[in-house]
């Protein structure tokens, strides 16, 4: 049993950089919430590609539209416009409410662009002196790997020896109002936050914090970018995790389900008196807003507007911090989360993250630990109830 496994996880540790530190389950297939290893076992996929598989693996409508694409036009780069992007831009800006759309790949790159559109902004429209701009964000942010990104990161594995770092970002405490009411100034352009801290363990901010953040950033003549890269696309109930408290940020940041988990699909959408501001060759991605992913992402569009996805988030996430809730005490210490998404805290005298997510794995249900003692639950939004059962009755098990 499990013949292929080892060989597998040692061949990939050969020849990769030890960037991640993967469970020991080799992937071959997928289908819904259920993933199939080289050796014919199955999981129930409790992580959903940190949420970029809100539909789950290969959901029909995705794949058909992929296929459809695949044998007409994949690429032209954004030297031609293409026939698949003007639908695709149109359809996300509707359902983000604002004027326009700027597509590109990667989480850190739709995160890079707001950045910049920030700092344009900042320069152009609100006057700041030049290259004076600066942007707050909050302790525990999670937004991406590149330079800049990780030059306002507080964790030190994410941004240790990879200076010298990208000057003009102001740390402030998450969730708390006065604090960031202190740090904005006249040179302030944009306040990036997470409506939910993903990565930090699905930290939900105190109820009323963003509209507090909306109300400082409109009477202060400042951006609030909300980054619902992992947060938004129903994952929590609502199409946007700033829809709980009725709040519309500057600027939304998104990615991963986006590109329904087929193609890397990224985008920012602001008003045009934000994005606006970018003029032809200030910025740009060869692969941003190519055909295939435009065509992808624009049926992902069209399945949140079905609502099914927001509405199966909400009663299954019911079900799910239900059945999570009933084991505090039982060796969890704390539950966190909104809809089918949730951070659980184990009792460190048990075992560690790794530990459970390892013993998880053996009994079929794959999670990932993040900062120690916390394992994420975010199954595709596809899951069945029973599944939500299955998965608790496991973590039940390995907690015992
Ligand atoms: N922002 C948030 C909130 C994220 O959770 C992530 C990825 O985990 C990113 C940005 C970065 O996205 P990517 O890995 O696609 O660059």
């Amino acid at each position: 049993e499990r013949m292929r496994t080892p060989a597998a996880v040692g061949d990939a540790e050969r020849w990769t950089a030890h960037n991640y530190h993967p469970l020991p389950v080799v992937i071959a297939q997928a289908e819904g919430a259920w993933v199939t290893d080289v050796d014919g076992r199955r999981y129930l996929d409790c992580l959903a590609g940190y949420s970029a598989l809100n539909f789950g693996h290969r959901h029909p409508t995705l794949i058909a539209a992929a296929h459809a694409q695949l044998d007409r036009l994949t690429l032209t780069s954004r030297a031609f416009v293409h026939d698949q992007f003007a639908t695709f831009c149109r359809e996300l800006a509707e359902l983000c409410g604002k004027d326009l759309v700027l597509p590109m790949n990667t989480g850190a790159e739709a995160v890079e662009t707001a950045i910049k559109v920030a700092r344009k902004w900042g320069y152009q429209v609100k006057g700041v002196p030049d290259g004076q701009a600066t942007i707050i964000v909050a302790d525990g942010n999670f937004h991406g790997r590149t330079t800049t990104i990780v030059s306002f990161s507080t964790d030190p594995d994410a941004r240790d020896d990879f200076g010298p770092y990208t000057p003009g970002f102001r740390i402030v405490p998450y969730g708390d109002l006065a604090a960031l009411a202190d740090a904005i100034d006249d040179t302030t352009v944009a306040v990036l936050i997470e409506p939910i801290q993903g990565e930090q363990g699905v930290v939900v901010p105190p109820a009323g914090y963003l509209p507090g953040v909306r109300d400082l950033c409109t009477q202060r003549d400042v951006l609030f970018i909300a980054d619902e890269i992992q947060s938004g696309l129903g994952r929590t109930g609502e199409t946007f995790a700033c829809d709980h408290e009725g709040v519309r940020p500057d600027m939304y940041v998104l990615g991963k389900a986006l590109g329904g988990g087929i193609v890397p699909v990224s985008a920012v959408a602001a008003d045009r008196n934000v994005l606006g501001v970018l003029r032809p060759g200030q910025h740009g991605s060869t692969f941003g807003g190519n055909p295939l992913a435009c065509a992808v992402a624009t049926e992902v569009v069209r399945l949140l507007r079905t609502g099914e996805f927001q509405r199966r988030s909400t009663e299954l996430g019911v079900r799910l911090h239900a059945g999570l809730r009933s084991l505090v005490g039982e060796g969890l210490v704390a539950v966190r989360g909104r809809g089918l998404w949730a951070g659980v805290d184990i009792d460190p005298a048990l075992m560690t993250g790794r530990q459970a997510c390892e013993r998880l794995a053996e009994r079929g249900v794959l999670a990932k630990d993040t900062h120690g003692s916390t394992i994420r639950l975010a199954p595709p939004l596809v899951v069945e109830a029973a599944e939500i059962d299955h998965a608790i009755a496991q973590l039940a098990a390995v907690l015992h």
